[in-house]
């Protein structure tokens, strides 16, 4: 067709889907290397009339990089990484891979905080998504470590927006690339307070680019981004605690936040969970299934876990904010044996792939069974809420599990009251009764001042989410931002709304 806008043939196949399994349709696909490719794919998209998927790593689970139609703009080959700049900043093309990005840092001693689990995340799907992960409970997603980004809009015209560009009360004003003025007012929306990736995020006087972190490709491409990084921590340690039940594992999660009383001198920067079930599939993984053979082997009295890192400048708050905590697990009936330390960069590494094993686990036993039942995919939630909701959103999680028979694992970031739970279907009698609990747990999550979703983002398969999060209104205050960037809804449609 052109060199950079090519038919879609089946050799283009795994575009299609991501890591939610779903799978969609394109009439055609672009790979571009730089921006003008990126502009000609766009204005070849507006001659044929067809939408725009934009994708990074495919490695979304809310279907977002899905196509529905039209044309797959894959930004996998804008890999560029740029010098470190004064002021520990780099910018980087969308396709450049986190894992990478960790790599190429790690040499000079600098890190960049987001840490979604996936590390073959791109950075453009990470803004997209305003992704997090375990170090978020410190850090914060990634909006909180971009300076600036390059947006292109449908129509190939650009903006470069930086950090401090503000809207004024809820006036937004603008200048395109092309000298054209973008005016608007922000509609008022209703954003919760806990952690949130769901919808677009707004708020009066706000840095207009966090408009575009978050906005999981429905306003643009982001065709580059400016990154602020950290200065590697002097001291990294953490600590996996195995407790006999539950409960006392949510009342580690309360001292650990500091709300018993106890301020720990090095507050913890993660705070994980895995709940009994994701214990026992990672007994069942490491047991039948050679690819999990490394994972340290899980005594049978480990109930539930909690995964801790601390980081900081100074040895001794870490090490009096590890003693405090072995003091506190103590009383929790968590024995020296019980608990596995990391010292080094490579101890911790290893904890992290035994949190990372979890969702993979989780994945592979779902595609063995989708062999019986094609159609079947997992059901993981992603919703977050307020502290003092911690007991009872994880009281509802396992009575409504118990109650409809059904099979999950519970793990993620509890530190930020956002777990995932993962509903297991065996047939699709299991998965409609599980679709129907969620929707159950998403009305008291937001009952309770939660999100439906804390870091995943909407895509394409929690669009329904986001209705009962916002109400009718909010949904349509959404749409009119997307009407003033995109005003021929050309951008990632069926993603949101
Ligand atoms: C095992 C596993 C664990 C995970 N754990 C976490 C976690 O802990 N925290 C977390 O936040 N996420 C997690 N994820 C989800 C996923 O890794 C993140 O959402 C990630 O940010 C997606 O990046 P990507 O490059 O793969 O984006 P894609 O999946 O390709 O796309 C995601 C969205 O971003 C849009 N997009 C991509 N690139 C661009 C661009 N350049 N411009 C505009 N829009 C774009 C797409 O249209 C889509 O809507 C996990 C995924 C897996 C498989």
């Amino acid at each position: 067709m052109t060199a950079t806008v090519q038919d879609f043939g089946p050799e283009f196949t795994d575009y299609l889907r991501d890591e939610s399994r779903r799978t969609g349709r394109a009439a055609a696909i672009a790979l571009p290397r730089n921006e003008d490719e990126v502009r000609h794919a766009l204005q070849v998209a507006r001659q044929r009339g067809w939408t725009v998927t934009p994708q990074g790593a495919r490695t979304g689970i809310a279907a977002g990089a899905v196509p529905e139609g039209g044309l797959i703009l894959n930004l996998s080959h804008m890999n560029h990484m740029g010098p470190v700049q004064p002021g520990e900043r780099i910018t980087v093309e969308p396709g450049v891979v986190l894992s990478e990005l960790q790599t190429a840092l790690a040499g000079r001693n600098l890190f960049f905080p987001p840490d979604p689990t996936e590390r073959s995340a791109s950075i453009g799907g990470m803004l997209s998504c305003n992704a997090s992960g375990a170090l978020s409970y410190h850090y914060g997603p990634t909006r909180n470590w971009v300076r600036s980004a390059r947006i292109m809009l449908a129509d190939g015209d650009t903006l470069h927006l930086e950090r401090g560009m503000k809207a004024r009360a809820r006036h937004v004003d603008l200048v395109t690339g092309a000298g054209r003025r973008i005016r608007t007012e922000l509609p008022l929306l209703d954003m919760p307070s806990v952690k949130s990736a769901a919808g677009y995020h707004v708020r009066p006087d706000m840095d207009l680019l966090d408009l575009f972190i978050g906005m999981e490709g429905t306003l643009g491409i982001i065709t580059a981004a400016e990154l602020q990084l950290l200065p590697q921590p002097h001291c990294r340690n953490a600590l996996t605690a195995f407790f006999p039940n539950e409960p006392a594992a949510l009342q580690c999660v309360h001292f650990l936040r500091g709300e018993t009383g106890i301020r720990l001198p090095s507050p913890p920067a993660a705070i994980e969970f895995f709940d009994a079930h994701a214990l026992n599939l990672l007994r069942q993984a490491k047991a039948g299934n050679p690819a999990f053979a490394k994972l340290p082997a899980l005594d049978s009295r480990f109930h539930t876990a909690l995964y801790v890192e601390f980081h900081s400048e100074d040895p001794a708050p870490v090490e009096e904010s590890i003693l405090l905590t072995a003091e506190h697990l103590q009383t929790a009936g968590v024995g020296e044996n019980d608990t596995w330390f990391a010292g080094s960069a490579r101890e911790i590494e290893t904890m992290k792939d035994f949190r990372h094993a979890t969702p993979e686990a989780v994945n592979l036993l779902i595609d063995q069974r989708r062999k019986q039942h094609p159609t079947l995919t997992k059901l993981g939630t992603d919703m977050s809420v307020p502290d003092p909701a911690l007991e009872r959103v994880m009281a509802l999680y396992h009575q409504g599990l118990a109650g409809a028979g059904l099979e999950y694992v519970i793990f993620g970031h509890i530190g930020n009251n956002h777990v995932h739970v993962n509903i297991l279907p065996r047939d699709m009698d299991d998965f409609q009764r599980g679709k129907a609990l969620y929707q159950e747990w998403a009305r008291a999550v937001v009952a309770l001042g939660g999100s439906v979703s804390a870091e995943h983002g909407i895509g394409k398969i929690k669009t329904p989410l986001l209705l009962q999060m916002f109400g009718e209104s909010g949904i349509a205050a959404m749409k009119h931002i997307k009407q003033v960037f995109d005003p021929e809804g050309r951008m990632n449609p069926g993603t949101l709304f």
